[in-house]
């Protein structure tokens, strides 16, 4: 009997063997998968335009494996991936994920890494077809390639916004960012001593943000319901700041956002408060939300109302006006990009 607790190295399968093992279980959903793995190539039939984006992960640069269970990592970086096919206004239908392992990985944390994989393409209803699978001298790297559908005249780009458009943006923002936050400040205390056993139960919300995030992918369907195409759109991947700066620059437009008008969690002003860091530069400078930042026509302003998911938080204006926060105080600040900056060494 194998002991508990005890890590099969991936040469015990080989790469063929780890492939197999990995795969056996996935299953094919969409119509427009005519062949996924298990061939030299996948084979797709869309019948409108496709939409294909990729993402690298790279240990120690992207994700703490200090903190992060392998699960999580596996359906975080699928969801991550996602959203910027949802950021298009197209719907998500296949991903691709290639992994290069480091010496230190285990056939049992692979197998946790792809069940985080396959229960994201499950809950968003996307068929994993392929990937590649190498070794890695440094960490474990992950790639993941997302590809979706939409009728042309439906995909949103990031250069669409028209002065007046309302600025609008879903569920809520810098909850991610204080998970991460949490996360650092246990890690040192484990580090001190690592006899202590951190509850973090308290704070579930802001960790399940940051570890386990999700993307709405039913805001597609529910703006084509009410009538509303969107002139732009673009996922808060790194703070709502830098994504509306990206969305003026593109569109040759300025900004105008009302912080109180930000939609921020109870659970971002209580650990805020403990740490002594502004929920307001959280939602604005932090990162990860993975939520969606669109503009609409003014005339859109009723129907979107109607929705308390999404929340309108400012307005576009002409380039020259320049992109601006209208603090609770009622002062102007120009609005910078502080987003993350993976490249920039700290
Ligand atoms: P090739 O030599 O053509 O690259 P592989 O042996 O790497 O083929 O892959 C065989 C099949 O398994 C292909 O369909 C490929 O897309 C799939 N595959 C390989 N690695 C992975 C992975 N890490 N995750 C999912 N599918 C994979
Ligand atoms: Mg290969």
């Amino acid at each position: 009997m194998q002991e508990r607790n005890k890590l099969t190295p991936i040469s015990d399968l080989g790469e063929f063997g780890l492939i197999d093992r990995l795969t056996k279980d996935v299953s094919i959903k969409q119509e427009s998968t005519l062949k996924g793995i298990g061939d030299d190539a996948a084979v797709l039939s869309h019948s409108n335009e496709t939409l294909v984006s990729t993402d690298i992960l790279a240990e120690g640069v992207h994700f703490d494996l200090a903190y992060t269970p392998l699960k999580h990592l596996g359906y975080k970086a699928a969801v991550v991936n996602i959203s910027d096919i949802v950021a298009m206004n197209a719907k998500p239908t296949q991903l691709l994920v290639s992994v290069a392992l480091s010496a230190r990985t285990s056939v049992e944390s692979m197998d946790a890494l792809y069940e985080g994989f396959q229960e994201a393409c499950k809950q968003y209803g996307v068929d994993l077809v392929g990937g590649d699978t190498t070794s890695s001298r440094s960490g474990l790297v992950i790639s993941v390639t997302s590809i979706g559908e939409a009728p042309k005249d439906k995909i949103v780009y990031r250069s669409g916004a028209k002065p007046n458009d309302l600025v609008c943006v879903t569920g809520n923002l810098g909850a991610a960012y204080m998970g991460l936050q949490l996360l650092i400040r246990e890690k040192k205390v484990f580090e001190i001593n690592p006899k202590s056993q951190p509850d973090l139960s308290k704070y579930e919300y802001i960790v399940q943000r940051q570890l386990k995030p999700e993307t709405p992918v039913n805001l597609r369907q529910k703006l084509e319901d009410m009538g509303v195409q969107p002139t732009s759109m673009i996922d808060i991947s790194d703070g709502l700041s830098s994504e509306i700066i990206h969305i003026c620059k593109n569109s040759k437009t300025g900004c105008v956002i009302y912080e109180d008008k930000l939609p921020i969690d109870q659970a971002v002003y209580d650990f805020g408060h403990e740490i002594q860091l502004d929920p307001s530069i959280a939602a604005l400078n932090g990162g990860e939300d993975y939520e969606i930042l669109f503009t609409v026509p003014l005339k859109d302003y009723d129907k979107i109302q109607r929705y308390p998911e999404i929340s309108v938080v400012g307005h576009i204006l002409e380039e020259e006006k320049g992109c601006s926060l209208v603090a609770k105080d009622g002062t102007n600040i120009e609005l910078e990009a502080q987003g993350f900056n993976h490249t920039k060494t700290n």
